[in-house]
């Protein structure tokens, strides 16, 4: 079958590897139909290449038709449409029936210290091979695939493997109280979808924050209030707090994480991608304090007294060191993880319908065939070509 490979610091290849097959009584081999790309992705791309061993098949965002099942199989057959969520979670462990599907105690990668394995996500979560490719296998048939109806194209269903319910559980994480106001750092597909489920929910007053003109464009459209990093870096607490009553929000959500722009990684990436311009680019996050820590410097700085930080993006460790002093000061909350995707399943599946409150239905910008990912890939890192969601297509 065909996938998408790893070889290399922004290297990724669709190459020709052998077929999935079943390997547990109760695995199933899923035929992709579409898999997201996803700011996740960006990170093996870019810094965490050197983790990563060549032919690693990325990519834990799909769907498709079940095309094998293990004898052991019960709750599906072959036909059936699946979405798979990025976790690889039993479903039935202690952690997994508390609903932290992302710590799964069947497949922590307990040699490294880390939560539940990870579809596409190399050797740092398990080593399980990925869904950008034409065909997946699954493991906990019975537990693990969300089935979802025919009829809707799979724009419908696709976020559910990873997009949705992080989002979902990043505005759930930040538990904003009634009336009260909600930042939203970084306007990627999470962000962006962070900002719809926290107005479907009732939030009144979601400040948008980002640097790429249509990514604020596309949050503006749907009506949220939004501020360009680029003219306002330098003073951003003081144009948040100008929209919440003085104080700051009361609840922000980063959803930007280790390759934000100021952070350590980030600096470095940024030079190495050319995102901004160097001369632009050194001042501008100079000024905004954001050289040290980038956008969690300005989560920080922008929350309210007392408010609460819900973390989705990712950091990378030591690299991104936490200002303790000024959390412990501001007393403030933060929750933050992998997204546990079935935990949220219930919550979201009642949205997808004709009505679209979510708007998932338009939320891709680039729907393209799996062959075209190398150029995806580079297109999404550079922010370029209006690019937000991608979707690829295998056998397209
Ligand atoms: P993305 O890269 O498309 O989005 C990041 C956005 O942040 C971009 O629009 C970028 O312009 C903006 N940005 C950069 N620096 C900024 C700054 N200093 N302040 C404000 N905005 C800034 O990626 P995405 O797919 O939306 O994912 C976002 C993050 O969420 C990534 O770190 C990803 O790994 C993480 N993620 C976490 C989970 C989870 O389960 N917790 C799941 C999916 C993705
Ligand atoms: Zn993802
Ligand atoms: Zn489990």
């Amino acid at each position: 079958m065909r996938a998408v490979t790893w070889h290399g610091k922004r290297d990724v290849r669709v190459d020709t590897v052998p077929d999935p097959r079943i390997e547990d009584a109760t695995d199933v081999v899923v035929r992709i139909t579409s898999t997201g790309l996803c700011g996740s992705d960006l990170h093996l791309y870019e810094v965490l290449g050197p983790f990563l061993d060549v032919g690693d098949i990325l990519g834990h965002e799909p769907m498709g038709i079940v095309e094998e099942v293990g004898p052991g199989v019960t709750e599906l057959r072959a036909g059936d449409r699946v979405v798979v969520p990025f976790n690889v979670s039993c479903g039935t462990c202690f952690l997994c029936s508390q609903g932290l599907h992302s710590q799964c105690e069947t497949t922590q990668v307990r040699e490294q210290g880390s939560g539940a394995a990870l579809f596409g996500y190399t050797k740092l979560y398990g080593q399980v091979p990925g869904g950008q490719a034409e065909y997946l296998r699954v493991p906990f048939g019975n537990t693990l695939p969300i089935k979802v109806p025919e009829g809707p194209s799979d724009d419908r269903f696709v976020y559910l493997s990873d997009v949705l319910p992080t989002a979902w559980q990043a505005v759930a994480y930040a538990d904003v109280p009634a009336g009260g106001s909600l930042a939203v750092l970084g306007l990627g597909p999470v962000g962006d979808m962070a900002t719809r489920i926290a107005r479907h929910r009732g939030v009144e007053n979601v400040i948008g924050i980002d640097l790429v003109p249509e990514r604020l464009e596309r949050a503006r459209a749907r009506g949220t209030t939004t501020v360009d990093l680029r003219a306002h870096g330098h003073e951003l607490g003081d144009v948040i707090r100008g929209l919440t009553n003085g104080r700051g929000a009361d609840s922000v959500i980063d959803a930007v994480g280790m390759e934000a722009h100021g952070s350590t990684v980030g600096k470095i990436a940024q030079q190495l991608v050319g995102l901004l311009p160097d001369a632009l680019a050194a001042p501008v996050m100079r000024n905004a304090g954001l050289d040290r820590l980038g956008a969690l410097y300005s989560a920080i700085d922008i929350v309210r007294r007392g408010g609460t930080i819900s973390l989705s993006g990712v950091y990378g460790g030591t690299a991104d060191p936490m200002d303790m002093l000024r959390l412990f000061d501001k007393q403030i909350q933060m929750r933050m993880g992998q997204a546990n995707v079935l935990r949220w399943v219930p919550d979201i599946l009642p949205l997808l319908t004709d009505d679209d409150p979510l708007g998932v239905d338009g939320f891709a910008t680039h729907r393209l065939p799996l062959e075209q990912a190398p150029q995806a890939y580079a297109t999404f890192q550079k922010k370029e070509d209006g690019m937000v969601k991608t979707l690829l297509k295998p056998g397209a």
